[in-house]
């Protein structure tokens, strides 16, 4: 259960235009952060230096301590788990799906690591488990199927620290309630960054971010941050 460290990032894409200026937060150990803001505030790249797609042009990102500026790819890759808002799933069985989260995993290998993740409740209800075919070649699954085999695919790797980039943006309200539930259950202990532009979406986090073009406009509670308005 890693920390993450984000420690005066300064960041431009292409030397272009500043986006972020100056950013310093702190997601604790095992806790759950949300990152909400207007469209075009940096929440996705917040995302994609945290993963490296872009180094910062000044400043640090730690995950528990270290600079991640100084691991290697695999090693980052293997402790973040990134679910975002579209998702692509395989013309396959929804276990092929999720065992190409865990490269060359056989099937028992997978449903293995998939009973120890605890991911079943994202799967059990439909019809035929991780036998459902997804795509043209069987049952059409619904945009709420699709990102619960998503999510499932990212946490078979059992990855301490979570990344939601919008992973439930697309769906109605109760569909997302549904998701959120059964990820509550599955990832109490994961290191969780949340991005989000509804704030139902992030009811249940420990603490709030609102970003505002590049800096951080306000922090607390959902509580805390609806007395403030
Ligand atoms: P958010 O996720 O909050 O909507 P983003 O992090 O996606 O915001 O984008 C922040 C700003 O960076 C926006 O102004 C966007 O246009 C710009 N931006 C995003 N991606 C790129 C890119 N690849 N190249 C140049 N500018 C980008
Ligand atoms: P990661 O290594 O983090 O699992 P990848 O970069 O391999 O991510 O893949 C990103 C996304 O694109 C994943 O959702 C994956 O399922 C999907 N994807 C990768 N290759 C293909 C492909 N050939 N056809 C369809 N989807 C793919």
């Amino acid at each position: 259960r890693p920390s993450i460290t984000f420690d005066n990032i300064v960041f431009g894409y292409e030397n272009e235009r500043t986006i972020l200026h100056g950013l310093s937060f702190e997601v604790e150990a095992g806790s759950s952060v949300a990152i909400v803001g207007p469209s075009g505030a940096g929440k996705s790249t917040i995302a994609r230096l945290l993963f490296r797609f872009y180094d910062p042009a000044s400043g640090r990102i730690l995950i528990d301590g270290q600079d991640i500026a100084r691991v290697t790819q695999e090693s980052l890759r293997a402790q973040i788990g990134i679910v975002p808002q579209d998702s692509v799933l395989f013309n396959d069985t929804i276990g092929y799906n999720i065992a190409y989260g865990r490269e060359g995993a056989d099937e028992e290998t997978m449903v293995a690591a998939a009973r120890a993740a605890a991911i079943l409740p994202f799967i059990e209800r439909l019809p035929d488990g991780f036998d459902t075919e997804v795509g043209e070649r069987g049952l059409k699954l619904s945009g709420g199927e699709k990102q619960r085999v998503a999510i499932a695919r990212t946490l078979v790797k059992d990855p301490p620290i979570l990344v939601l980039d919008e992973a439930t943006s697309a769906l109605d309200s109760r569909t997302e309630q549904d998701i959120l539930r059964t990820l509550k259950q599955v990832s109490e202990h994961r290191t969780t960054l949340a991005i989000a532009h509804r704030l139902s979406t992030i009811a249940d986090s420990d603490r709030i971010l609102v970003l505002d073009q590049g800096r951080l406009a306000e922090t607390g509670t959902h509580a805390e941050l609806l007395r403030k308005g």
